[in-house]
């Protein structure tokens, strides 16, 4: 089946001739698929989901919902006649209405007695029964939260945009409501756009995950490859933790400081690379005539996260799992086993 929606190549930039906000941007999501954008403050995410629902033109390329072009050159489709909802990151829920009169606003045309019964529906769809008539100031964050998906849902259209819809929330509540979540859009078979900057909740509610970083797009896939097989070294870093350890590719293999790792991909024997080292695959025991030194240790309840320093003055991470203490100044020897072996051009050699 097509894809429900396609982004082919656009871009957009808020003064003409300056820096995009979205730069030649293309991709598709499926019916019923939850995509996550996930990227720093900053990097176009919200500027994306406007494109989409049509609150802004872009320069260039070309979008597609439901196998209909919604904006190329100088077609335009508003946003009323897209049939997308929205959840905005402040909510934006009117003061003065109430929960259901807040919910109802959007489907307003509608005759009295369906009005009613959507409304009825998407407060029952997001556990907010018996809370129609409280006020916004009335409710709790995730409550509000909850009522501007619930407005987002009551139209009753297929797809359902949300901008970091948990980042008013605390941490807590956070990551209560990421389940939640999910599972209102996939009961509703919603097809879904979320964008966030928290890589546990792009990876907690979506079926695939996009970097952004500048407006572009730097990897999309399922959240195990985006994690395990970073397409760059922006991906690397910015999803879960990453340090990276020089390296010389030999005939063997990669050869480096922390050992010799296979050259799965075929890099040309010679080239200087830095491969990457995610903590969760290196330990660390005390050994007098190890090469470390332990420099920094850092408690994360089940977890430690070890710091430690090579002879080459390279430092690298290890999460140990509920092993005894190791105090900061011991030599340690380590044994680092990546899964996946993901190598870049050394920066150094550029
Ligand atoms: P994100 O949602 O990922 O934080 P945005 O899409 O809001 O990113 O912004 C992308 C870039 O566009 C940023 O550099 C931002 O400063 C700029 N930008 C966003 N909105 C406007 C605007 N209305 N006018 C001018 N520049 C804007
Ligand atoms: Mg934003």
């Amino acid at each position: 089946m097509a894809p429900l929606i396609v982004l082919d190549e656009v871009s957009k930039a808020y003064q003409p001739g300056g820096p995009p906000a979205v730069d030649a941007l293309s991709l598709s999501v499926e019916r019923g698929e939850i995509l996550a954008l996930l990227g720093p403050s900053g990097c176009g995410k919200t500027t994306t989901l406007r494109l989409i629902i049509g609150f802004e033109v872009p320069d260039a390329g070309r979008i597609e919902i439901a196998g209909r072009i919604v904006a190329a050159g100088r077609h335009f489709v508003p946003p009323e006649a897209r049939g997308v909802g929205m959840v905005f990151q402040d909510y934006a829920l009117f003061p003065h209405l109430t929960v259901a009169q807040n919910i109802a606003f959007g489907i307003r045309n509608l005759p009295p007695e369906e009005r009613a019964r959507r409304t009825q529906r998407a407060l029952r769809i997001t556990e907010m029964e018996g809370l129609g008539d409280r006020y916004p100031h009335e409710l709790s964050g995730g409550q509000q939260q909850r009522v501007a998906l619930a407005r987002a849902m009551a139209p009753g259209y297929e797809t359902v945009l949300l901008d970091e819809p948990l980042s008013n929330l605390d941490a807590d509540l956070r990551a209560q409501l990421r389940g939640q979540l999910r599972r209102v859009l996939k009961k509703t078979q919603k097809t879904a756009i979320l964008v966030t900057h928290d890589q546990d909740e792009a990876f907690q509610i979506a079926d695939r995950v996009g970097v952004l970083n500048r407006g572009r797009l730097e990897q999309l896939g399922i959240p195990e490859e985006i994690y395990r097989s970073p397409a760059t070294r922006f991906v690397a870093e910015f999803v879960g933790a990453a340090d990276f350890i020089p390296g010389t590719v030999l005939p063997e293999g990669i050869h480096t400081e922390l050992g010799l790792f296979p050259n799965p991909n075929g890099i040309p024997v010679g080239t200087a690379v830095d491969v990457m080292i995610r903590p969760d695959d290196v330990t660390i025991v005390p050994d007098p005539d190890g090469p470390g030194i332990v420099t920094e240790r850092l408690f994360l309840g089940a977890d430690k996260v070890y710091t430690f320093r090579l002879p080459s003055e390279v430092q690298i991470r290890s999460n140990q799992h509920s092993t005894p203490t190791i105090p900061i100044g011991t030599r340690v020897s380590m044994n680092a086993s990546p899964s996946h072996i993901v190598a870049f051009p050394s920066l150094k050699s550029s």
